[in-house]
């Protein structure tokens, strides 16, 4: 049985899918909670509502240093033309409408 201990509550569902998929790329397992009652992005709304993230208990605390690496690094945030909403620099497409922002090129 993996014993997940909470590591972090990020503010929303874009936030926690940032930081989930950081320690992932790092090879630490990650488990959301709160994610299952809202649905895939684009649905409901990601925002305001908190997600709490657990790792496993042997992965503490390289985990928690790429947090901090995470939260000290400044993250450039695009905002969508069509409906003006920020979206993080990680995501390809507005996570609250749908819009390409490279459609618009060219
Ligand atoms: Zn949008």
């Amino acid at each position: 049985m993996t014993d997940w201990t909470l590591i972090y509550q990020a503010d929303n569902l874009i936030q926690a899918h940032c930081i989930k998929g950081l320690l992932e790329q790092a090879g630490i397992d990650v488990n959301l909670q709160g994610e299952a009652l809202q649905g895939a992005i684009g649905e409901l709304p990601a925002v305001g509502m908190s997600v709490d993230i657990r790792v496993e208990q042997a992965k503490l605390k390289q985990a928690k240093q790429l947090i901090q690496t995470f939260e000290n690094t400044p993250q450039s945030q695009w905002l969508c033309q069509d409906c003006h909403e920020m979206n993080e620099s990680t995501f390809e497409i507005c996570w609250h409408c749908g819009h390409d922002p490279l459609s618009e090129i060219g």
